[in-house]
């Protein structure tokens, strides 16, 4: 058996185990796991493995939990668009990781797989913070973070509230989509909605440009159809005050269940007196990810962009 596989049917057994004696969801079951390892309560068998392999191991048994309980707000983002996400991450701070850390935020960081996966690429390079308001997945999150021994201050509130971190080098985040019911915080962003209710999605970009450091950049999943809105205008409207809109990237739609799903990523950059905007925006499409010389193709096209921009 290869460790990822002998680590993920360890935390599997010990969940079942869990689930069976204790009368709990198979995703407590997992936390209870979890924490076994960090009391060393068992002969902990990740002590060989790679961060990878444990990310990934840990990744397999929460998916396992989410599908027996399904909640609509349990969404752990895909490797696959982790790894894109990390991906541009390294390429806009190829520079500055070569002699220097960066700090990252995730203001909806759920079980922090997006997050750890694009630390997990990064290698010792980075430190982060992480905000959410699911008190079970921000716990699965933050022992995974302890387990692989990634540095992590975990936050549990709501990211819209007032929030006590310091401005960041790079945000990224798999955005909540919907809206956000309390009118009140709402007030005090620029992208409030004029009638009814706001977007979360929306106040979420607005408050990561706020703990953004000038001339940060930000890594968000969107929906597909963010521009498409009645209250896209407004959005539009922020961005070109605030940022420089890097890139829009869209992603093949068989990573995703249904048209309503797709996401696409969106690359922007605080203003900064001391930068300047691209000269122009990297607009893209990922290939169908099985065609090897498609994506290479796109790798290119990124690379191509980066130099002239
Ligand atoms: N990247 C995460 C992962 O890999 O597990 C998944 C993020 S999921 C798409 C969005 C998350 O945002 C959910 O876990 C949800 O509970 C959280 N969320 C929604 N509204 C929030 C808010 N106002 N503040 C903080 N977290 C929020």
């Amino acid at each position: 058996m290869e460790k990822f596989e002998q680590i993920f049917s360890y935390i599997n057994e010990k969940a079942k185990e869990y689930e069976k004696k204790e009368s709990i969801t198979f995703l407590d079951g997992v936390l209870q796991a979890l924490e076994d390892i960090l009391d060393e309560k068992d002969s902990w068998l990740g002590s060989t493995a790679s961060k990878e392999e444990i990310r990934k191991a840990i990744q397999i048994a929460i998916l396992k939990g989410m599908r027996k309980t399904s909640q609509p707000n349990h969404q752990m983002t895909p490797d696959t668009l982790g790894l894109l996400v990390g991906y541009f991450v390294e390429q806009f701070f190829e520079e500055h990781i070569k002699n220097n850390q960066i700090s990252i935020l995730d203001p909806a960081v759920g079980t922090g797989n997006l997050l750890l996966t694009v630390m997990n690429l990064l290698d010792g390079k980075s430190s982060a913070t992480g905000i959410e308001v699911d008190e079970l997945l921000i716990r699965l999150a933050a022992d995974t973070a302890e387990i692989i021994e990634q540095p992590v201050m975990f936050y549990h509130q709501d990211a819209l509230q007032k929030m006590l971190v310091d401005p960041v080098d790079a945000v990224v985040c798999d955005l909540p989509v919907g809206y956000y019911p309390n009118e009140d915080v709402a007030l005090d962003y620029e992208l409030c909605a004029h009638e009814g209710l706001s977007y979360a999605h929306h106040l979420l970009i607005e408050q990561s440009v706020n703990h953004s450091k000038d001339g940060g950049y930000l890594f968000f999943l969107i929906p597909a159809n963010l521009f498409e809105s009645e209250q896209a205008k407004d959005l539009h409207k922020y961005l070109k005050k605030h940022t420089w809109i890097q890139a829009v990237i869209q992603l093949p739609e068989n990573l995703f269940a249904s048209k309503a799903h797709e996401k696409s990523i969106l690359i922007l950059q605080k203003k900064s007196d001391e930068q300047r905007a691209p000269r122009e925006v990297l607009l893209a499409k990922v290939p169908n990810m099985s065609n090897k010389q498609a994506l290479a193709m796109f790798f290119e096209k990124v690379q191509i962009w980066k130099q002239n921009k």
